[in-house]
């Protein structure tokens, strides 16, 4: 039997009446891509038998990925790899922004400092999960961009400057969490200074043409530092304003 001509996803081609950006949610492939990136960081990598916690995959669920990425590659959103957003940046692929804010594991009191805004993504992400999130981007266009796209889809607990991520952002410290998605060959001392006792770091480690090392910063309540490995990765510099 021919199926009825009219049996097309009609729900997918309504907006609210009157929305300024017209864009589909596209929630089940959102959905599929956060099974794939669950099953993923609990089966292979470095970090095998890691299991994402609630919070983080119903942050994953949330956030509109393709609304934080340029139109050329918007397609894409979905696939879980990295995405070149403009000015030399890069969105991480899905399966690193979650297994880095699984590491960083962020309660619902803690104010997080994010260096590297980039697209706003993962500032998004970290929104829904902490109380104030202050992200510093090195490149005021992009710092631009990203303020916009988190005002525009109601991130309010999100703050972003235009300025050099390696000062931190002093006013606002201590951070219970800092994560930093760019590489630098050694970890900034601002932001170990700026991070609160008990509080943890992600960041990846490494010099700029070479190879990087995601880490895991633990600072505990004595002030004492130590460091763990977490597995190889490949992130845009961290460069010096
Ligand atoms: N977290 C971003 C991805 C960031 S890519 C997202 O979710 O989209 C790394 C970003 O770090 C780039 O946008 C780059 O411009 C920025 N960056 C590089 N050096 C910096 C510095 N010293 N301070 C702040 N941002 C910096």
């Amino acid at each position: 039997m021919r199926r009825p001509f009219l049996l097309l996803p009609l729900a997918a081609f309504s907006f609210p009446a009157g929305a300024a950006v017209q864009e589909p949610d596209r929630a089940e492939e959102r959905e599929r891509l956060v099974r794939q990136v669950t099953n993923l960081v609990a089966t292979s990598g470095a970090r095998r038998g890691t299991q994402l916690r609630s919070a983080v995959i119903e942050a994953l669920r949330r956030v509109p990925r393709h609304l934080f990425v340029p139109e050329a590659v918007r397609a894409d959103a979905y696939r879980d790899r990295p995405l070149p957003i403009g000015h030399d940046a890069t969105i991480s692929a899905p399966t690193i922004v979650a297994l880095m804010t699984e590491l960083l594991d962020v309660a619902p009191e803690h104010r997080v400092l994010e260096v590297g805004t980039g697209s706003g993504y993962q500032a998004a992400i970290l929104s829904g999960l902490g109380r104030e999130i202050f992200s510093i981007e090195l490149v005021e266009p992009l710092a631009r961009s990203a303020a916009a796209t988190l005002a525009g889809l109601g991130y309010s607990n999100v703050r972003v400057k235009a300025g050099d991520g390696y000062a931190g952002w002093p006013e606002h410290a201590p951070f219970d969490r800092v994560i930093v998605t760019a590489a630098a060959p050694h970890v900034p001392q601002p932001l170990i200074d700026q991070l609160r006792p008990g509080g943890r770091m992600v960041i990846p480690v490494g010099e700029a043409d070479g190879d990087h090392q995601l880490m895991l910063i633990v600072k505990d309540m004595r002030g004492r530092i130590t460091r763990q490995t977490i597995l190889p990765v490949r992130f845009v510099p961290l460069q010096r304003g």
